[in-house]
């Protein structure tokens, strides 16, 4: 980033799919883990993480499904707070202060999307945690992963994925002779098509010049080793 802070900041980018654990709704064994994880890393980096809401909505498959489309993202955007709520109270019951800042104003719940004020927080220790995307229809919660790290300096975007450990030269899925890259370049992330996240995000990074780490978290221990910076999944740079 372009201020410097003593200290590594990242920004995490969390699915919807990781909160559910693959079904709808919440899979709260799974966020545990994930805060507990995170709190064995407060003091040392600065953590800011931007969840997303697949697991309750998405506002494309929504409309697919006969709902006006920016409805339908509103109700995407909102799913996306409901995980914040619960990574924040996992992160407490850790000790971790945490704030929850969200793009679409619910003082009750959330403070408003305050960038500088995020900033500080992280500088005290607490985690903060951006919920409703970027309060815009046809926006991703990729594209405001790399927006968010632009904007509050983070150093790094990781990127905690399900199921998979890193970026491959297939779908590791469907074919066996697909290999875990260890290093891609954001053009080659583009030309091929990469799906980790989407294009805007890898040209946001890739304009700005912030790295981004692909990294599995089936792994016990994974999250922790990723925010501490430890070499592991795929890293995306310039
Ligand atoms: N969404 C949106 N604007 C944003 C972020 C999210 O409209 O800035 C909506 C969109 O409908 C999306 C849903 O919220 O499908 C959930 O977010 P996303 O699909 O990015 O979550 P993830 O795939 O990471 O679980």
């Amino acid at each position: 980033g372009e201020s410097s802070h003593p200290r590594r900041r990242i920004l995490l980018k969390l699915s919807g799919e990781v909160f559910g654990g693959g079904k709808v709704g919440l899979d709260t064994s799974v966020v545990r883990d994930i805060a507990e994880q995170i709190a064995a890393t407060v003091g040392t980096v600065e953590t800011s993480i931007v969840v997303g809401g697949g697991n309750f909505f998405r506002g494309a498959e929504l409309s697919t499904a006969g709902m006006d489309r920016s409805r339908a993202d509103y109700m995407g955007m909102l799913g996306t707070v409901m995980n914040c709520l619960a990574l924040q109270d996992f992160l407490e019951q850790c000790g971790v202060d945490t704030r929850v800042q969200s793009a679409i104003s619910m003082e009750q719940v959330a403070e408003a999307y305050i960038p500088r004020r995020a900033i500080r927080h992280m500088e005290k220790d607490r985690v903060v945690i951006f919920g409703a995307g970027a309060g815009l229809p046809y926006f991703s919660t990729d594209t405001v992963a790399a927006q968010r790290a632009l904007e509050v300096n983070a150093d790094e975007v990781l990127v905690g994925k399900n199921g998979v450990d890193g970026v491959y030269t297939d779908d590791p899925k469907t074919n066996p002779e697909a290999k875990k890259l260890d290093t891609l370049t954001y053009d080659d992330a583009l030309t091929q098509n990469i799906r980790v996240m989407d294009q805007t995000a890898f040209s946001l990074c890739r304009d700005n010049n912030v790295t981004m780490r692909v990294f599995g978290m089936q792994e016990p221990g994974n999250v922790t080793r990723a925010v501490l910076g430890e070499d592991l999944g795929t890293l995306i740079s310039v």
